[in-house]
């Protein structure tokens, strides 16, 4: 049998050297010592695999099969297919794990038989689309398989039906691509880089989030491939039970392979603002907020991010970008943000591909990423506590790491009344947030570097903000259980809060049950936000 699987492949498999070892030993001294150690032990055990090669590594077993029944559709260590692929994730501490290999089905029966394959031999994997996840673990994963679904990447507009089929493996920007110059948008991610599968399966919050809620509530019709390689097409009619579930709820049912969603209809240019304020205005700017997402539901085609960091070993600075489908100066809801001394670095109408690309420019990919979330009633007084202990606390605290590369910023994204509520109107979704009885403010504490010495204290330094922030936030009444998927770190559970909605989580446990009765998403896949946590 013609395998494709050469000792060099194998060699490299059993070899999970060097890069993450010589981050390691930029550390200290220590560990190059027990980096030699590690070496000879290496070479040790090397020399007897040489000896006697046998297939006995399950996920390589895997993987080699996948090369004989797809060919050419496997990519294995130390080659230029898996190199690429590695080097196309977004944050180098997701890019850096060592898959045993990474499999490109090119389409829907690929990816089937990938699945069916697994599903037998019990192989973990991971799922990327397009490997923005900062969470390791979660779309590359150390020696077992990735499945990498960048070919699934066609994009087909239908615009007489308002409707856009895409593949999930494709990024926000090829979309906005096709429609560009169109009188449409869509629900999609800021930055164009961003995966289309990984978004929708965490909810999606977008531009137009205040006229068609998460870009998830905007999916008319997805194809799932289920563990046990079954593809099905969800909608409305059939299993609405799966697509309610899919609709936030992560990699825990199924695969999506292709997603047909709703147009927006637009005047192709959204009208955006760029702004800064100084710091010693904070307390303004966290009153134009909550302002704004009082009075948001008067006027949905308003969308505001706020964003508080920028360097850490300089001054703090406070940007805004306010959008809106029609303009931003003429919109009341704006108005407090204009009433705030401010600096307007840009106002322009930019189509979503424009905006998109501003964004992968602020968000470059190279550096190491981490991401804690927290939600909080729309509280001025939480706010401000929060604000001033991120600059205060936190901000110094990371700058004096010295790292010169080392960024970082508290996001701030009013989730409004409109918003919150579109879902109720159409199909449910899994985020359990459609009765909420006011606005909320979604936070997202970020920071980006390059030494993976501070790894530790930066996940520490980041958790420890954001349990303050929670208790700060409970202390006034303000705290809310909701962690956002797309911006939770490894130790938070998203679907906690949806537990304390019984009747939605009953829906979700049936929808496990009937889907994944064999939980191989949950126990094949290391990913850390499973729907299992809380049964
Ligand atoms: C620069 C930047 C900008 C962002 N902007 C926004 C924004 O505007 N709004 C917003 O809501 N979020 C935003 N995010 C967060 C983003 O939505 C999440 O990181 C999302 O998970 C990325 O999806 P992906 O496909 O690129 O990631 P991946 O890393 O490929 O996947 C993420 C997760 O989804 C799973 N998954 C991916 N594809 C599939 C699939 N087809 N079937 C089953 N499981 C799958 C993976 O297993 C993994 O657990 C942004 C992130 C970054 C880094």
């Amino acid at each position: 049998m013609e395998t494709g699987l050469s000792l060099r492949n194998v060699i490299d498999f059993y070899t999970p050297v060097n890069r993450k070892s010589s981050l390691k030993t930029r550390c200290n001294t220590m560990a190059l010592t027990k980096l030699f150690i590690a070496s000879a032990l290496i070479t040790a055990v090397l020399a007897v695999l040489q000896q006697s090669v046998s297939l006995d590594g399950d996920a390589l077993q895997t993987c080699a099969v996948l090369e004989f029944q797809l060919p050419g559709r496997v990519s294995f260590r130390g080659s230029d297919g898996y190199q690429s692929q590695t080097e196309s994730y977004w944050a180098t501490n997701q890019g850096e794990l060592l898959s045993a290999c990474h499999v490109t089905p090119r389409d829907s029966t690929d990816l089937q038989k990938v699945m069916f394959l697994i599903y037998h031999t019990g192989s973990s994997f991971a799922i990327k689309s397009g490997g923005h996840s900062v969470v390791a673990n979660t779309s590359n994963v150390d020696d077992d398989v990735v499945i990498d679904l960048e070919l699934l990447n066609h994009v087909t507009v239908q615009a007489d039906q308002m409707i856009v089929d895409v593949g999930t493996g494709a990024r926000w920007k090829d979309v906005y691509q096709k429609l560009e110059g169109m009188n449409y948008g869509i629900a999609g991610a800021r930055a164009g880089s961003v995966g289309v599968g990984g978004y929708l399966l965490g909810g999606g919050l977008s531009p137009f989030s205040g006229i068609v809620g998460w870009a998830c509530d905007g999916i008319a019709l997805l194809e799932v491939v289920l563990a046990n390689g079954t593809i099905l097409e969800v909608d409305h009619n059939n299993d609405p039970d799966l697509l309610m579930a899919l609709k936030g709820g992560g990699s825990n049912f199924g695969i999506i392979s292709r997603a047909r969603l709703e147009l927006v209809k637009t005047s192709n240019k959204l009208d955006v603002a760029f702004i800064q304020y100084q710091m010693l205005d904070v307390m303004h700017v966290v009153r134009a907020i909550t302002e704004y997402n009082h009075l948001a539901a008067q006027d949905p085609e308003a969308a505001v991010s706020v964003s508080v960091g920028g360097r850490f070993n300089e001054p703090p600075t406070i940007s805004a970008v306010l959008s809106h489908r029609q303009g931003v100066l003429d919109s009341k809801v704006l108005q407090p943000f204009f009433d705030v001394t401010h600096y307007l670095v840009r106002h322009e109408r930019l189509s979503q591909l424009e905006l998109s690309q501003i964004y992968d420019d602020m968000n470059p990919k190279g550096f190491r990423q981490h991401r804690t979330t927290a939600t909080i009633h729309n509280d001025e007084k939480s706010l401000v506590g929060i604000v001033q202990s991120y600059v205060f606390d936190l901000d110094p605290k990371l700058g004096n790491l010295g790292e010169a590369n080392m960024r970082g910023g508290l996001l701030i994204q009013p989730l409004t009344y409109p918003h919150l509520h579109h879902g109720s109107l159409a199909a449910s979704n899994m985020l359990g947030l459609q009765k909420e009885p006011s606005p909320l403010l979604l936070l997202s504490a970020e920071t980006r570097y390059s030494n993976s010495c501070s790894d530790s204290f930066v996940h520490q330094s980041l958790t420890d903000f954001m349990n303050g922030a929670h208790e700060y936030a409970a202390e006034n009444n303000a705290s809310h259980r909701f962690r956002y998927l797309n911006y939770a770190s490894a130790d938070q559970i998203p679907f906690e809060h949806v537990q304390q909605n019984q009747e939605l989580w009953s829906e979700v446990q049936a929808a496990k049950q009937k889907y994944d009765p064999h939980n191989v998403f949950g126990k094949q896949m290391r990913h850390p936000f499973k729907v299992q946590h809380l049964v």
